[in-house]
């Protein structure tokens, strides 16, 4: 076949191109990755403006060589990398190889998920995986759900459909019970849904950071007292901080008997539910009525990829709509399912393609070991870091994978203001050294500091290795080493 003169659409005519173009982006990108010697670059926020400013995008380079050289010098040379050991920041986890072939998939030929009629078969795969994630949770035949771009809209939409449960009481009598480590998309779907922020009540937590059910309890009958309606409690099966799982089958109890809709964030612990040995520890979330997972954490997908998974499907009724030249009503049948009938979204991605590769190739249990080895690695971090002087831990253990911690340099005694300014810091030090990245996080108020492992190749000595850098760097950044003033002294014994 001749090349189409319009060689840049996808098309056989262009099947040669296609096949150069994508073969030489693969190379460099090959390439860029054997060079990686570090999770960052280190690059400023000004650098890296500046470099993608200069383009004009006017000008186009034409060629694809110069196109991917270019490409590096505003992208990938300053890239931060979830693979490099030495990344320890945010829930960024590394990816898998079958989930990134389903990419070129899903990009080429580009079907949509909202109607049968734009994906076909793409529709059953998603439908097959929404009842596989439902057959891990415990929920019956009756499941349903579907991808969404992350775990903020699957909680926003698990809202919107508690809130649709309760479409006849008044939106300022609705109130959301979260624990008080629950994640901010919750304020922010209440504000989306004009309940408010001040509609969600923040439940105390226990001293391992989990919602604490008595005080859920107070709470819910302090809502009836003041003839406000419960409309949701929200239980985090892994806080984004400290991993910890809300206590499920007491808030379960709870749910029932205040006959209150609830839903569990599992956008961190979901892995969970393919875990050999910690499945058990998410006991409970089949009795919920909604529950968000995130693939893109911790089933090592490549974002997005995420789902909302109902114990009943007409739980889904309030996000339907029809439109007429989309999915009109009168068609609606096995015959045509359509579904946009159960997302926010109109024209969605094949996100779940995915997914389904990765199944296919690796299997459940192979992903499952990789979120067993990021628990152990934890756990064997914070104990090889329980007798160090200069470390102070917020947490007694691990509840999934984080290590929440604080450099305090040994011989001084430096009040509250100086270990923030001393460890955030260091943080930004780590960053701009490109060797290393941690997060960031208070607690009670305090600034720590906090390791986010998501990295079943990373090793104890690399994460030790991390915290000898932030030991370095912070003795590098000159800590005063002055005896304590009295009230200093009394203010450290405190803490
Ligand atoms: C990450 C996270 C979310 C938000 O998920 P996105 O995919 O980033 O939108 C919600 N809840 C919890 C507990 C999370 O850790």
């Amino acid at each position: 076949m001749q090349p189409h003169p319009l060689q840049h659409v996808f098309h056989p005519a262009n099947a040669d191109h296609y096949a150069s173009t994508i073969g030489a982006g693969l190379q460099h990108l090959v390439r860029t990755l054997g060079r990686v010697a570090g999770p960052a670059a280190g690059t400023s926020a000004a650098e890296a403006a500046d470099r993608v400013a200069a383009v004009d995008l006017d000008a186009p380079l034409g060629e694809t060589g110069k196109v991917l050289e270019e490409l590096s010098h505003v992208w990938l040379d300053d890239a931060v990398w979830f693979h490099e050991p030495t990344y320890a920041a945010h829930l960024n986890c590394p990816v898998v190889v079958p989930a990134l072939l389903a990419e070129l998939f899903i990009a080429s030929v580009n079907s949509s998920m909202d109607t049968f009629d734009q994906s076909v078969g793409g529709t059953f795969v998603e439908r097959h995986l929404v009842d596989w994630t439902a057959g891990r949770i415990g929920f019956g035949e009756r499941a349903d759900g579907v991808f969404t771009s992350g775990g903020s809209q699957s909680n926003l939409q698990a809202l919107m459909l508690a809130r649709g449960a309760l479409e006849r009481e008044p939106l300022g009598r609705l109130r959301i019970l979260a624990s008080a480590d629950r994640h901010f998309s919750v304020q922010k779907s209440a504000r989306l849904l004009g309940l408010g922020e001040d509609s969600v009540i923040c439940v105390p937590t226990d001293e391992r950071h989990r919602m604490d059910p008595a005080a859920l309890d107070r709470s819910l009958a302090a809502c009836n007292g003041l003839g406000l309606r419960a409309m949701a409690i929200v239980a985090t099966a892994g806080t984004t901080d400290f991993g910890a799982i809300d206590p499920l089958p007491e808030i379960a109890d709870l749910a029932v008997a205040y006959d209150t809709w609830l839903h569990v964030d599992a956008a961190y612990g979901g892995g969970l539910l393919v875990s050999p040995r910690h499945r058990h520890r998410l006991a409970g979330i089949d009795r919920a009525d909604s529950v968000t997972v995130d693939y893109h954490k911790t089933f090592f997908q490549p974002v997005s990829s995420s789902a909302l998974i109902v114990r009943d499907r007409a739980l889904m009724a309030p996000v339907t709509w029809h439109a007429d030249y989309l999915n009109p009503k009168d068609h609606r049948s096995l015959a045509s399912p359509n579904q946009v009938d159960k997302s926010l979204q109109t024209t969605r991605r094949f996100d779940a393609l995915k997914l389904w590769l990765t199944l296919r190739v690796m299997g459940p249990d192979a992903v499952g070991e990789y979120v067993d080895a990021v628990i152990d690695l934890a756990r064997d971090v914070q104990a090889a870091l329980s007798d160090d002087p200069e470390i102070e831990l917020a947490a007694l253990r691990p509840e999934l994978s984080t290590v929440v911690f604080r450099y305090v340099p040994a011989g001084t005694v430096l009040d509250e203001p100086a270990l923030a300014e001393l460890n955030t810091r260091i943080r930004a030090d780590l960053y701009a050294s490109g060797r290393a990245m941690v997060a960031a996080t208070k607690v009670d108020g305090r600034q720590f500091l906090k390791l986010t492992l998501l990295n079943p190749l990373a090793t104890v000595a690399d994460i030790l290795g991390i915290i000898d850098l932030v030991r370095e760097t912070g003795a590098g950044l000159g800590v005063p080493r002055a005896e304590p003033s009295p009230a200093q002294h009394v203010e450290a014994v405190a803490r």
